[in-house]
């Protein structure tokens, strides 16, 4: 049993298990000099393999996105198996997964790793919820379609200027953010997908937006349904959200977190149906 982050290293043939303190990198790896490659973050609750075929279904969009070679689920699958067991049992673990354009100059081959270390505890912010603020991400809500090219929705290795918004936020006072089209529609957050609830109505902003496709979003929905409310994907204007009856940012590993203040304004929060949420959340994450 591992102490120390498990990282295995992953090729065509199949992974295998390397010293995490021993260097393994190029400094001319495309995924370090330009960001170039894709990536999953997967929470393992309790030590049990989670559901995996909605996260393989974004790793494979976010390669056909990047022209780069779709993962061999199998071998990823036995990767992450082997990484689950060789680290020390712990409550949760964060498992990256990442798939860059390889060395420059090499024979092509992308540059592949997984991962596993132990979760940060997002236990209090789960309770407490999050300050946010809304900041314009610079295009439109059809860019995705019409420029390709700035691989909105796929979960590439670029994420400084994701970065950038949350030091943004930081010095605005904020916690978090939700980012805006320029033609003011709610998107995401930087790390997370956006959920709203008006009455008995629960939304989330389409993909075609040029968002991440979220699967805690996805499960959300899920229990929402169970609680009878409805469901839907929808364009949420950014101006309206201050007249939401609740906000969630969600996402894997940090889970649900309520937004109790926008731009400077208290909002309301359903601590129970939060909590509830993320006992949904997490007991999904645990299914296999
Ligand atoms: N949107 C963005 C930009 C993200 O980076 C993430 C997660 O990292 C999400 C949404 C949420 O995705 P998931 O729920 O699959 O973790």
């Amino acid at each position: 049993m591992s102490t120390s982050p498990v990282l295995l290293l992953v090729d065509d043939s199949g992974s295998r298990r390397v010293d995490p303190h021993e260097p393994h990198l190029s400094v001319t790896d495309w995924g370090v000099t330009r960001g170039d490659g894709i990536f999953e973050s997967i929470s393992v609750i309790a030590g049990r393999m989670p559901a995996l075929d909605a996260r393989f279904d974004r790793l494979e969009a976010s390669a056909r996105a990047l022209d780069l070679p779709l993962p061999d689920r199998s071998i990823w699958t036995d990767a992450l198996r082997k990484a689950i067991d060789a680290h020390e049992p712990v409550d949760r673990l964060a498992v990256t997964v990442v798939m860059t354009r390889g060395v420059e100059g090499a024979d092509g081959s992308p540059t592949a790793w997984l991962l596993a270390r132990p979760a940060r505890d997002f236990t209090d912010i789960r309770r407490s919820g999050v300050s946010v603020v809304t900041l314009d991400r610079g295009y439109a809500s059809d860019a995705a379609e019409g420029s390709p090219w700035l691989l909105l929705g796929a979960k590439h290795l670029s994420y400084a200027t994701n970065a950038a918004a949350l030091r943004e936020a930081s010095r605005r006072d904020a916690d978090d953010v939700i980012f805006t089209s320029t033609d003011g529609l709610a998107l995401e957050g930087p790390t997370s997908s956006l959920v709203v609830r008006r009455g008995d109505l629960i939304e989330s902003p389409a993909v075609e937006a040029g968002i991440l496709a979220g699967t805690t979003q996805a499960t959300a929905f899920g229990f929402f349904e169970s609680r009878g409310y409805r469901t839907r994907f929808s364009a949420i204007a950014a101006a309206e959200l201050v007249e939401c009856d609740a906000i969630w940012l969600v996402s894997s590993v940090r889970q649900a977190v309520a937004v109790h203040t926008l731009d400077s304004h208290p909002m309301p929060v359903d601590h129970t149906l939060t909590a509830d949420l993320n006992r949904w959340l997490g007991d999904e994450a645990r299914l296999e």
